[in-house]
């Protein structure tokens, strides 16, 4: 790679690392965050007390509702002639919440976004067709600073309709594409549609922001010939880039040496490696906006073991599911992620699902709503037959089923919703 990225080369050099860059932070929280030093002094911590790696165990935790309160900018770290650029999430509810970066932090952020279009095989000879959205936004401006601190070309394209993306992809020939996994399949169906395929070079997908099940990914791969990346990120921790799949495909990698990951249950404990639970974040090389152990609300799990392609970086599995997502039916906690990986088993099902919730007469109610595969001829409420007795079986729970034809739900360019829960409106 042609950029100035010290990247630890051992287990051992990353220990090292890690260690010093989480001192580090404590001390600089602790002496330049009137936010932390506040939750410090609330139970009595010094930077004093904290000697390595396992005393994160006794640092308190940062929740988006802190990030929230203190907006926009309470959580700053540095002098504020020091920030450089500020962007902020959409939120969904409430007030955004607010990033600040140093140019520092924009290096860092440049280096590990660089690192994940390397890992996803893309070089200074390639061209990279950008169709997530810019401005305040991470997304766009992200992707760009990595491309552009690898060597490659940027077309920044950000969110316009898909005839300008196909026309583009024909025209300029790019070699890559990064989007969300929803925009992936309803740009690789249309381009189907068009029968495009042969004019299109795409070879690499990166794909951000969204879980997405082993089914759609299969389908957006076959329909337009690429190798996708799972890449993570989010505006709190810098934006996208955080971490994203290799070529072995077995979990994503994540750039260990500025950030610390760690998987907690719902009391706040370590889940044993393999466990899912709630990822949590500490950054160990932000200088404006450092957190500590910041409660992301994402459900993954750690990956246990190496990696075969030797990266010294740590894994955990996709993103696979959010703590808000969640969801309790008739006393059974569901995770929407065992929901697809279960149609990603059926295969007469398609990838796209939606879950209705609601409360008839004192009673919850479920509907979830399917669609049958591309070309399906079948009897279709024989598949949802067979369906409801697969989620009686695995998760115990017996909703009403409706399998509608292909395409029959909605597909948007934003982040597909799809559980609705309507119980307490
Ligand atoms: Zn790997």
């Amino acid at each position: 790679m042609a950029i100035q990225d010290n990247m630890p080369s051992s287990k051992e050099e990353m220990l090292s690392l890690q260690k010093e860059r989480f001192l580090w932070t404590v001390n600089h929280v602790f002496n330049n965050s009137p936010f932390y030093r506040r939750k410090f002094d609330e139970i009595g911590l010094k930077p004093g007390d904290i000697s390595g790696l396992d005393d994160i165990v006794k640092l308190p935790v940062t929740t988006k509702e802190e990030l929230r309160d203190n907006y926009p900018f309470g959580l700053m770290a540095v002098p504020e002639r020091d920030v450089v650029r500020i962007h902020a999430s959409s939120g969904t509810t409430g007030k955004k919440t607010v990033a600040y970066y140093t140019q520092k932090d924009l290096d860092d952020w440049a280096n590990m976004m660089a690192r994940c279009w390397h890992y996803a095989g893309v070089t200074p000879e390639d061209r990279v067709q950008i169709t997530v959205g810019y401005g305040l936004w991470t997304a766009g401006a992200g992707f760009q600073l990595g491309i552009e601190r690898l060597g490659a070309m940027a077309v920044p394209v950000g969110p316009a309709g898909n005839d300008l993306q196909m026309e583009l992809m024909i025209d300029l020939q790019t070699t890559a594409i990064c989007c969300t996994s929803s925009y992936a399949l309803l740009l690789a169906e249309e381009v189907t549609r068009k029968g495009l395929g042969d004019k299109i070079k795409l070879k690499v997908g990166v794909i951000g922001s969204e879980r997405w099940s082993d089914k759609m990914r299969q389908r957006v791969e076959e329909l337009l010939g690429i190798e996708t990346f799972d890449i993570i990120g989010m505006t709190e921790t810098y934006g996208p880039g955080t971490g994203i799949d290799c070529k072995e495909h077995s979990g994503i990698h994540y750039w260990s040496d500025h950030l610390i990951f760690e998987i907690l249950d719902p009391d706040g404990n370590p889940c044993p490696p393999g466990e899912q639970g709630e990822l949590v974040i500490t950054t160990l090389s932000k200088e404006a906006m450092p957190l500590i152990r910041y409660k992301t609300r994402d459900i993954t799990r750690e990956i246990p073991g190496e990696c075969p392609c030797g990266s010294p970086m740590l894994r955990i599995d996709r993103i696979l599911g959010r703590t808000d997502d969640m969801f309790k039916f008739r006393g059974v906690i569901i995770f929407p992620s065992q929901i697809d990986h279960l149609i990603t088993q059926t295969e007469e099902l398609g990838s796209e699902y939606q879950i209705r919730l609601n409360r008839q007469d004192g009673r919850d109610s479920m509907v979830l709503r399917l669609e049958a595969r591309e070309g399906f001829k079948g009897d279709k409420q024989e598949v949802e037959k067979k369906f409801l007795n697969t989620l009686k079986t695995m998760i115990g729970v017996s909703p009403k089923v409706e399998v509608l034809d292909y395409e029959g739900l909605p597909r948007t360019e934003r982040k597909t919703k799809r559980v609705y829960d309507e119980r307490d409106l």
